[in-house]
This record gives C-alpha cells, sequence and structure tokens, in this order.
C-alpha cells in the first residue's frame, strides 16, 4: 500500500529549534502547530481508498462527502495536506457530528444538506484540525479536561496560518478565507462528558470510550451494535502522529490495548485522517507495533518532525528521543 503522509511532508520547524528543556519541560502547544510545509502532498490525491465508497454530493466544494454506511456519512477535506475526515452519524431522532474539521469550508452547511435531525458535536481530541467548525453549532459535548478548556478558546492566527499556505494546499481557500484571517474560533461547550457517557440517538447508540496519548482528552466512539468504531487520530492510515508536546505514550499504549481488545466484535473502523474505512485488525496489529518500538527492538529512520517506524500499512512517528 502507498504510504503517502501527513508527516513526511511537513517540517516543525519550532518544535525541532525549541527541544526539550534540560528539565524535561513540555514543549509550548503551540509549537507543534507550526508547522513549516515543505513536500508535495497532492501528489497521491485521490487516494486509493475512495474508489469504491458512495460519493453523496453536496454544494460546498471544500469538502468531498461519502456515504460509508447507512446513516454514516464521511465529510473530508482531501484538498488540505491534513486530510482531516469528520463524520455524521445519523440516529433515529437526532444527529452527531464527530468532529468539525479544519473549519476552512462551512460543515454546518454541508450537515444541514445531509439531514433535518438535531445535530449535536462531539471532537476525537480538540487539536484544531478536528475542532475547526465547532463554532457553527449550539450544542456541542466535551470531555472534561484542563487541555480540552483550554482548546475551546480557539487558536490565533500566528499558530495556525501555516495550515493554509499555498504550500498546504492542493487548491484554492474559499473566497472568505485567507493566510492573513484563518484562525480557529473559539466555542462553547454546553456538557461537559467522561469515559463511558452513552449519546443515544434514538435506534443508535454510541458510547464514549476515553483513550488518552495522542492528547488528554483523545476518545473512540463505540457502536456496539453495528461493530462500529470512530477512532479519531489514536489509529488511521498512514503516520501516526505520536510527537506533540501532549502525547503521552504510556497512555496511549494503554488506551490502544483497551481498542483492540474490541476489534474482534468490530466490523469496520473510521479513522480521522486520510482513509475513512480500515480493518479492525489494524487495531492489535498497531499495539504489536508499539511494543516492538518502546522495547526498542525496532529501529527508527529521522523523518520531519520525529522518528518514523514503518509497519505493513502504517507507521508511527515518534519524538526524538522517546519511546
Ligand atoms: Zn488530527
Amino acid at each position: 500500500m502507498r504510504m503517502r503522509a501527513r508527516p513526511p511532508a511537513v517540517v516543525l520547524a519550532l518544535t525541532l529549534a525549541l527541544g526539550c528543556s534540560p528539565e524535561g519541560e513540555r514543549l509550548p502547544d503551540a509549537a507543534v502547530e507550526l508547522l513549516d510545509i515543505t513536500g508535495d502532498h497532492c501528489a497521491g490525491l485521490p487516494r486509493s481508498g475512495y474508489a469504491e465508497l458512495e460519493r453523496v454530493p453536496v454544494s460546498d466544494d471544500w469538502f468531498e462527502v461519502y456515504r460509508v454506511e447507512t446513516g454514516v456519512y464521511a465529510l473530508y477535506e482531501p484538498f488540505q495536506f491534513q486530510e482531516v475526515i469528520s463524520y455524521l452519524v445519523l440516529g433515529d431522532e437526532a444527529a452527531l457530528l464527530f468532529d468539525t474539521g479544519m473549519g476552512i469550508g462551512s460543515i454546518s452547511g454541508v450537515v444541514d444538506e445531509l439531514t433535518a435531525l438535531p445535530v449535536t458535536v462531539l471532537n476525537s481530541h480538540t487539536h484544531m484540525d478536528h475542532v475547526g467548525g465547532n463554532a457553527e453549532f449550539s450544542r456541542v459535548l466535551a470531555m472534561d479536561t484542563e487541555f480540552t478548556r483550554e482548546r475551546a478558546r480557539g487558536r490565533p492566527n500566528r499558530l495556525v496560518r501555516s495550515e493554509v499556505a499555498p504550500s498546504a494546499l492542493c487548491r484554492p481557500l474559499p473566497e472568505d478565507v485567507t493566510e492573513d484571517t484563518y484562525h480557529t474560533r473559539s466555542f462553547v461547550v454546553t456538557q461537559y462528558i467522561r469515559d463511558g457517557h452513552v449519546i443515544d440517538l434514538g435506534g443508535r447508540r454510541l458510547e464514549v470510550l476515553a483513550v488518552p496519548g495522542h492528547t488528554p482528552d483523545a476518545i473512540a466512539l463505540l457502536d456496539r451494535e453495528a461493530g462500529f468504531l470512530w477512532t479519531g487520530d489514536s489509529f488511521y492510515e498512514g503516520p501516526i502522529w505520536l510527537f506533540a508536546p501532549e502525547t503521552d505514550l504510556d497512555a496511549y499504549e494503554t488506551s490502544m490495548r483497551r481498542l483492540a481488545a474490541l476489534s474482534a466484535d468490530l466490523t469496520t473502523v473510521f479513522p480521522a485522517h486520510n482513509t475513512p474505512v480500515a480493518a479492525p485488525d489494524g487495531l492489535p496489529r498497531l499495539v504489536e507495533a508499539l511494543e516492538r518500538v518502546r522495547s526498542g527492538e525496532m529501529a527508527g529512520s529521522v523523518s520531519g518532525p520525529g522518528v518514523e517506524y514503518s509497519f505493513d500499512d502504517f507507521s508511527l512517528l515518534l519524538r526524538a528521543g522517546t519511546r
């Protein structure tokens, strides 16, 4: 499988420049967002995984929408290098929007075209590429963590402008977005939730699983009856980013074991980047890979912001000096 990337195209210039302090203090959260995107991430589009999926036409061409299961839409942003995927999940009485993308196109407009049901937002975690459209919605659930509260304040232009620089894009920005004005809007959380929270959409129940690691507020979403698991950034096709200062590898390993333990009962995994449908057996394979990396058995290679450890159909990208 061709592994085209978020990261090989990316150098985290400032993160590297700052390095870790001798006391091992965390890097400023801001550092990881100052991306210097140098590679050609557009050459591999469209990804092959999309050929078999059912495309749903919407009027905002910043997004591509795919019906990946009955009542499950993937809202994909292919023209920005993160290739983030948000999901709209429909029940009989309500809908859940799991992530809101970059905030470049108007995701609420797309959602309005797909459903008339009342929509609640919940984020897989609160990195800027997943909360960009939160401000467009009046009902937002969020994990009850300090990290979440801080991220709900948004991110100013200086921290996120590189996300919309020409080198980060495969087509022009929508007319009302520019490199000088783009920012992550703050949003209001209407309800804080914790591990085990159940969202009842009517005929479909979604369980919130806290899976801290990638960030302190990372979650997965489980539809036990259907065997669907939404993994956010904990698992996706491509290099999995584990180099941010807020990433905790011990917590990540524990969380991935929790998800891998579910894999035998799953039919489909829906990740938050690159390709929207993955096989559940990737979860135990990821745990195995993580064990090999963390035991020192694997050699990695320097890549962009860290060290990359490559496996058959994914890789792990860790901060140099960590495992
Ligand atoms: Zn992400």
